[in-house]
């Protein structure tokens, strides 16, 4: 059981490789059906449209076969939506170390920041600007510097 888990946690998001899908707050749960002995896994999609979802799922069953678990049954449930509030501390880190400007974390005890502002994964700055809403994949944009003058791709906060 605790290795299906593992294995399901190490999962690589197929866009974003750096990050696993348990960094990124996709993965709800890895149960075992006590009926069937069968592993359940429970994940909600990022973006709505995300043809990332697909592989993903294809993935857990590959990692879970590998695991000893070739019949396992991956669910996907859309409520409580996915926010990027879920994304790990960890999986903030490895994203910024990757270049990719995690999302902002949503604002804490009612007080709404003026403003969002995406900072610059390379030098920290925050004078950016959005050069495109699609990046290199739908769920990313595409930024830049202004202090450096560096594009980045920033992951959408939901
Ligand atoms: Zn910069």
């Amino acid at each position: 059981m605790s290795s299906a888990r593992e294995a399901v946690a190490s999962v690589v998001d197929p866009e974003i490789r750096v990050v696993t899908i348990d960094d990124l707050g996709i993965l709800r749960a890895v149960e075992e059906d006590p009926a069937t002995g069968r592993i359940v896994v429970t994940i909600t999609p990022t973006y709505t449209g995300c043809p990332a979802m697909d592989v993903i799922r294809a993935d857990i069953r590959r990692a879970l076969a590998a695991a000893g678990h070739p019949d396992a049954e991956v669910r996907t449930v859309h409520s409580p939506a996915w926010s990027t509030d879920w994304i790990s501390d960890a999986g903030r880190a490895r994203l910024a170390a990757a270049g990719i400007a995690p999302p902002s974390a949503a604002p804490r005890d009612g007080v709404v920041p003026l403003t969002l502002a995406v900072r610059c994964p390379r030098c920290g700055s925050p004078e950016t600007e959005q050069l495109s809403r699609f990046g290199s994949t739908a769920c990313k944009a595409l930024w830049r510097c202004r202090a450096c003058s560096e594009p980045f791709d920033h992951v959408k906060a939901l």
